[in-house]
């Protein structure tokens, strides 16, 4: 919904560590493409609310009201009893799609120049439901949670993206061999849902499998589109990330039923916060997934390309994680020239 200038209000997370440093770069380069967005800032600093972990209200209304937001890293504080920021996130925003596309940049070069991959990660439980108890001293037990509702819930989005998106398959990545129910039950839901798209082939694979083939030639897999449970899908899509040259590099979209987060899949990097030398190419790719989502895509696409032709302009404009020399500012300034 348009506020009274006729903009888009978009609340902004900016994050720990490296988090403020590439928001602003973000910031600085919607401005010069003067992209229709006011942002919101809006502060996640948690609470203990009955022992639960709680963002401030006036946050989670913001989120709720404008349906979209963008996010920066979030370190998430040690040994106060708080459970992940992150996880707080996804659970209060019912967040339980997490898009990961992968694309090889054209002009920076790396072992393979044709990955073009699309993962979706379930989001809400499996190995991350927090299950976690000690039975006896030195013997402890963690839940890996599996759903038939969340599964065919992210099974769904995942059919639903690949019809949108022109792909004519999806890849259900599992281990069922092992966890005959757990995985039995993802997969069991895949195949269920899986006959609502008869315009989609299903195919399954077996994680480790995926992880050689994908690392041995990374281009059949451009036909598919993803979808497994949390963990594998944590995994996959830094292998995916490596793949095209780092977590520098690559953007997600957590979707909900009404509301999405838009962010990096890296962490805060704290090894290098306030040096102003980090990549925000992350934030940048999952701000334009942001604006495609809103339907902006001529300035959507406007920044991509601006920051793709930065990417392959050589050494002294892209940043040291990408084996380059360039500062956050100069790459910022070079995406800036290129718009
Ligand atoms: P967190 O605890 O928040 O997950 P982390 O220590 O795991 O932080 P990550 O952010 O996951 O760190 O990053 C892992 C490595 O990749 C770090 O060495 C970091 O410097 C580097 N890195 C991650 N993101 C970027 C970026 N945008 N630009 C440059 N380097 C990055
Ligand atoms: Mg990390």
């Amino acid at each position: 919904q348009k506020n009274d200038k006729g903009h888009y209000t978009v609340p902004i997370i900016e994050g720990d560590g490296i988090g403020p440093e590439i928001s602003e770069a973000v910031k600085e380069i919607y401005r010069a493409a003067k992209v229709p967005i006011d942002w919101l800032p809006v502060d996640v600093t948690p609470r203990l609310i009955n022992g639960k972990t709680s963002i401030p209200s006036e946050t989670i209304e913001a989120i709720n009201k404008h349906k979209i937001a963008l996010k920066g890293p979030l370190a998430t504080p040690v040994g106060k009893g708080h459970v992940s920021l992150n996880l707080t996130l996804r659970r209060t925003f019912n967040l339980f799609a997490n898009v990961r596309p992968c694309k090889s940049i054209k002009g920076y070069k790396t072992p393979y120049d044709n990955v073009d991959t699309v993962l979706i990660r379930e989001n809400t439980e499996g190995e991350y439901s927090g299950i976690e108890h000690t039975v006896v001293p030195g013997v402890v037990q963690s839940i890996k949670l599996i759903t038939r509702g969340a599964s065919e819930r992210v099974c769904r989005y995942a059919f639903e993206h690949a019809r949108n998106t022109g792909k004519s398959k999806v890849l259900v990545v599992h281990k069922a061999t092992v966890m005959k129910l757990g995985d039995g039950l993802f997969l069991e839901a895949a195949l269920a849902v899986a006959k609502d798209y008869p315009d989609i082939s299903v195919h399954t694979e077996l994680i480790d499998n995926t992880c050689l083939k994908m690392v041995t030639d990374p281009s059949p897999y451009q036909e598919y589109v993803m979808v497994m449970p949390n963990l594998y899908g944590d995994i996959m899509s830094d292998l995916c990330s490596g793949l095209i040259g780092g977590l520098g590099l690559t953007p997600s979209g957590n979707m909900g039923v009404e509301t999405s987060i838009f962010e990096a899949v890296h962490g805060s990097a704290p090894d290098i916060a306030g040096k102003g030398v980090a990549n925000p190419t992350a934030l940048l790719l999952s701000s334009v997934m942001m604006l495609q989502h809103m339907g902006l895509s001529s300035h959507a696409d406007k920044i991509e390309n601006a920051v793709l032709t930065t990417l392959a302009s050589g050494p002294e404009n892209i940043t040291r994680d990408l084996r380059g020399s360039a500062s956050t500012k100069h790459f910022t300034e070079q995406v800036i020239s290129r718009l």
